[in-house]
């Protein structure tokens, strides 16, 4: 979709690797936590993964990094796989860390009869005591000199279920002094009498991710294993337990995580949310969170090309929310159905068309396909509905819809003027009265008039009634994250705005969840998942223009 770009970083090092015969075959990997659903920053390091085995051949494993029993579900599973499947990309093989659980312990073992790992029975807080500062070295545990036979003896009993939660735990054998306070003796296993969402009771101990993430790797014969830059002190261990273990040498590279303007971006906070009651569930169309956006209309190809805009950056930063929208409104652009959809409603009667007399119009459905997107038959009476906003008593200067005495185009139909309104007793206007010029059909007008404006409108007695919901920024701040006291301070109380009683054309009776309408000079809208027949609810996905851009640059 986009223009030609220079290879980033990654691509650099994969193909010098391709190309000095390092690797025959490209293997990468993407290791969600089953612990939430997938947000956008997820859908980037997806497209960069499932992307580079696209371009340079080879293959992409989903691993799935289940060693925390709390947080684990099979509903976060199969929403990851779901949301994996529908931005478009297609893994080779579904793994599991806790399926290497065997392997992983072999390998525990492997380093104590190396004399470099350890049973430590110093609580959590003795550990950290002894860590030092990243200016002072640690000191050394009681228990660092312990033989390889008492560790192994310890180490079984751990596994066997001897000790509580916290007892104690496995920890490499490093150096206490080491500037990289990572290296100073991680822990790698702890207990943790919990049950799995897949191996059950069959453990009470779990590798640390330390422990499980490289050597996972390995046993994939990972190639590039991608991460973000939290990452880059973790790489010196990464390297040391692959060496100490004499293991498939993959090798880890870090890029900067996506973050986006007016949202967060972790899981647990957005869990928060949920948990919280703040949005309906995680795919809230104001979740940005990959379901979230596939309710509120965005496509694959939008998100997709929205990843590729923002490239592999090297250090943090903020990318605007308005470059996503940018991304979706360009695809729907070309690709949503255009119909006509009355919001805010005022009647419109056209006293010179003959009461009970209807013609069905038609309309293209998108300029700007090739096809124009077929047609469609839209009623049209002496009884419409039009949009208030487009009605002025007292008109401004260059306003060129309608007013007392203007002209106007109706939307695939007749010219019209104002020819006068009726207000309740409150002064609101209720009706407004026009003729029309017969001859100024569209597409055989031959009324030689000219006029500047056109509007939308839906005939009234063939208008179907629907809910509609506008969404806006879930947060206040551009960056709730960074901001002074807790992120949900910054919640925006006007995220969403619901219009109960829209009028929209007959034709969009048989919308469906996958097609996307335009509703004209509105907004991108497609049908919500609590719609019925009965009851049609639409989202609207993006406006047409970005509101916040005069405003906020
Ligand atoms: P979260 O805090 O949202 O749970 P995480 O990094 O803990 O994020 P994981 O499920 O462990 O989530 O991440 C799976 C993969 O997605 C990792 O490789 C991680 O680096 C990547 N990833 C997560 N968040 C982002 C982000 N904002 N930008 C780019 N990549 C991300
Ligand atoms: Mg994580």
């Amino acid at each position: 979709m986009s223009e030609e770009r220079s290879l980033n970083f990654i691509e650099e090092i994969i193909e010098n690797d391709l190309s000095s015969g390092k690797y025959e075959t490209l293997i990468t990997r993407f290791p969600p936590e089953p612990n939430g659903y997938l947000h956008i920053g997820h859908a980037k390091a997806i497209c960069l993964n499932f992307g580079l085995t696209q371009k340079y051949g080879g293959y992409t494993n989903l691993r799935f990094d289940d060693t925390n029993p709390v947080t684990e579900k099979t509903e976060y599973v199969d929403s990851q796989q779901h949301d994996i499947k529908w931005l478009g990309f297609q893994w080779k093989n579904e793994l599991y860390t806790s399926d290497y659980f065997d392997t992983l312990y072999d390998y525990a073992v492997t380093l104590i009869k190396k004399g470099l790992a350890y049973v430590d029975h110093s609580t959590a807080e003795e550990i950290a005591e002894l860590k030092g500062t990243p200016t002072e070295a640690g000191k050394n545990s009681p228990y660092r000199s312990r033989s390889i036979e008492e560790n192994l003896d310890l180490f079984g009993r751990m596994k066997a279920g001897e000790f509580p939660d916290g007892a104690c735990t496995l920890r490499a054998l490093i150096d206490m002094a080491s500037p990289n306070m990572i290296m100073r003796d991680p822990v790698i296993y702890r207990i943790k009498h919990a049950a799995h969402h897949r191996t059950g009771d069959k453990w009470c101990i779990y590798p640390m991710y330390d422990f499980a993430h490289g050597q996972s790797d390995s046993i994939e014969t990972i190639t590039h294993s991608i991460c973000t830059l939290e990452y880059v002190p973790h790489r010196e261990l990464y390297d040391w337990l692959i060496e100490k273990l004499e293991i498939f040498p993959s090798k880890q590279y870090e890029f900067a995580r996506l973050n986006v303007s007016y949202t967060v971006m972790s899981k647990r906070k957005l869990l928060q949310l949920v948990n919280e009651g703040v949005v309906s569930g995680w795919d809230d169309p104001r979740m940005p969170t990959i379901s979230g956006l596939r309710r509120r209309g965005y496509t694959p190809e939008s998100i997709r090309e929205f990843c590729e805009r923002i490239g592999i950056a090297k250090r943090e930063n903020l990318i605007e929310l308005s470059l996503l929208e940018f991304c979706v409104r360009e695809h729907l652009n070309k690709t949503a159905t255009r119909v006509m959809a009355v919001l805010d409603p005022i009647k419109l009667i056209i006293t010179n068309y003959p009461e009970g007399k209807e013609e069905i119009l038609i309309g293209e459905n998108n300029p700007e396909a090739e096809d124009k997107g077929g047609s469609r038959e839209i009623p049209f009476s002496n009884e419409l509905w039009i949009e208030r906003e487009d009605f002025m008593e007292e008109p401004a200067k260059k306003w060129f819809r309608l007013a007392p005495g203007a002209l106007v185009r109706l939307k695939h139909a007749y010219i019209v003027k104002c020819d006068s309104f009726v207000k309740d007793a409150e002064g609101n206007i209720t009706e407004l009265r026009c003729s029309y010029v017969p001859e100024s059909k569209s597409g055989e007008d031959t009324s030689g008039i000219n006029v500047k404006g056109t509007i939308h409108w839906v005939s009234s007695k063939h208008a179907k009634h629907a809910e509609v919901r506008m969404y806006d920024r879930l947060f206040t701040a551009e960056s709730p994250d960074s901001e002074d006291g807790d992120f949900k301070d910054y919640l925006n109380p006007d995220s969403i705005t619901v219009i109960k009683q829209a009028y929209i054309e007959p034709y969009l009776t048989d919308a469906n969840r996958d097609s996307k309408y335009q509703f004209i000079r509105k907004g991108y809208y497609c049908l919500d998942k609590d719609s019925s027949p009965e009851h049609l609810i639409f989202n609207r996905t993006v406006s047409l223009k970005d509101a916040w851009a005069k405003t906020n640059k």
